[in-house]
């Protein structure tokens, strides 16, 4: 049954990136807007009269209490369940949904369907990797959700697409209860915002929801049990299948790596005497262990969608990924500098530093409640030195101590604007040629920078500053 917002008194909780243009789509269909906001600042000022002079009612600083008469709440994808507002909400029976949920549920009947893509770490790469697949098997289609189009835009708007490929966080999939994708992935699932989810059975759950409905595959990580147990408790349509990625030598009804050959075990004629060949290792950008699950991963749902094997390869081959991904900055003597400022979380920085032989590593920052002994322990044969930066630099400091006590660490209390230079600086005295110099923080980054991205953009200032 279509939801009917002519006259509907609709609370959107959260000005932003979401709330703007939900405001906006659902006062263009009658409904009764008022947008709660907890700030007040400059920007929600500006934003706030910008829907004002569209009739809509915006309340600033009190995100807390629920609009007389709200029959539905709009939420931004960060605000978490136990805010007042959805307590009274619970109370009032008031529905609540994310900006997922209000795509999906205002999309054309006849829309495009979507392959879904969630994981800890990897959904940005993974997502624009489908994208370009499916696109050099010439379907129209954009990468969706927090990149490129946003999902709104992408069901609401003119353009006409034949798939998409939709990158869903977990607080989107919380909000999204009636969501059902073609087809999904669970990329990997280790602990990550747990504070906002209350428990990591509470975050596991939230990353299920995408298995929910599949019609044709469910797209999960063979090294991974638990996204394997997400889809075994998922209530799927009939004939949805299971389909495993893996590194090593695929099952059936699995994509796996065979001599340095991305395969295809699950979608070809005989899967039990057959593998279809799809694309060389080589092909992948750049070939690090966790880039080639990702791209299993979307060559799983891309041959879900009936994509062909050369398509895969071609698409691959177009990919290029995103700034401050284990971007290689430069070689200076020898040596090779590598920006993955995007590494925010443990995993991710594991990842990272699985990639390479022998490491100086550049970490620390603000470590969100992360702890660092599993990390250091598994990296720390790989490790020549470490450069540590940050608020929270001396969890790692300790945790080197404690698993890896040969390492050479240097330890920088500066974190003035000039601090990635030294780091840099002191990362170049530690390494010999051969050695890749590793930006991957395994922090977020706003103790000292604005965003991951401008810590990439100072290290690799300072690598060119090296090279000068
Ligand atoms: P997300 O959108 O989930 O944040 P990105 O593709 O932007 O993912 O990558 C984020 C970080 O995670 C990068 O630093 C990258 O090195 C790392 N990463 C990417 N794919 C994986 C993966 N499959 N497993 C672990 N870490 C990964």
């Amino acid at each position: 049954m279509p939801f009917e917002f002519q006259g509907k008194h609709v609370t959107v909780a959260g000005l932003g990136v979401s709330g703007v243009p939900a405001a906006k789509v659902l006062h263009g269909l009658g409904a009764r807007v008022t947008v709660v906001n907890d700030g007040a600042d400059e920007r929600a000022r500006a934003q706030a009269a910008e829907l004002e002079a569209l009739g809509i009612t915006v309340r600033l600083g009190d995100g807390d209490t629920l609009p007389d008469g709200t029959e539905l709440i709009v939420t931004a994808p960060g605000w978490k369940p136990t805010k007042p507002l959805f307590t009274a909400a619970g109370q009032a029976g008031v529905p609540v949904w994310g900006d997922v949920e209000l795509a999906w549920r205002l999309r054309r009947p006849d829309s495009a369907p979507w392959l879904a893509v969630t994981g800890t770490n990897g959904k940005t790469t993974t997502v624009q990797m489908l994208a370009s697949i499916l696109k050099a098997a010439g379907l129209r289609t954009a990468a969706v959700g927090n990149i490129g189009v946003s999902l709104l835009d992408a069901v609401t708007g003119d353009e006409e697409y034949d798939v998409l490929a939709v990158e869903l966080s977990s607080y989107q999939l919380h909000w999204a209860p009636s969501l059902r994708a073609h087809s999904a992935a669970v990329l990997n699932l280790a602990p990550d915002h747990l504070d906002w989810h209350g428990s990591m059975e509470a975050y596991a759950a939230d990353k299920g929801r995408i298995y929910e409905g599949n019609r044709v595959a469910c797209v999960y990580n063979v090294a991974d049990k638990a996204t394997e147990d997400l889809v075994r408790e998922a209530d799927v349509e009939e004939g949805c299948r299971a389909i495993g990625f893996t590194l090593g030598s695929p099952a059936p009804s699995q994509l796996g790596v065979v001599d340095g050959i991305l395969v295809d075990r699950a979608f070809v004629e005989n899967r039990h005497k057959h593998a279809q060949e799809l694309a060389e290792v080589s092909d992948v950008n750049p070939p690090a262990p966790h880039n080639i699950a990702n791209a299993l991963a979307a060559a799983a749902l891309a041959r879900a969608f009936g994509v062909p094997a050369a398509a895969v390869r071609d698409g691959l081959r177009a990919f290029t990924p995103d700034a401050h991904r284990i971007a290689h900055v430069a070689d200076v003597d020898g040596v090779a500098y590598v920006d993955d400022s995007k590494a925010t979380n443990t995993h991710a920085t594991e990842a990272s530093l699985a990639a390479y032989e022998s490491i100086v590593w550049i970490a620390g920052g603000l470590a969100k409640g992360a702890t660092f002994d599993e990390l250091v322990a598994g990296a720390a044969k790989r490790l020549r030195g470490a450069v540590l930066i940050g608020a929270d630099r001396a969890l790692i400091r300790e945790a080197l101590a404690r698993h890896a006590p040969e390492v050479p660490v240097v330890d920088l209390e500066r974190t003035d604007t000039g601090a990635m230079l030294q780091a840099v600086q002191e990362a170049r005295r530690l390494a010999r040629p051969g050695d890749t110099v590793l930006l991957a923080p395994a922090c977020a980054s706003m103790d000292m920078f604005t965003n991951y991205n401008q810590r990439g953009d100072a290290f690799a200032q300072a690598v060119r500053e090296l090279g000068a």
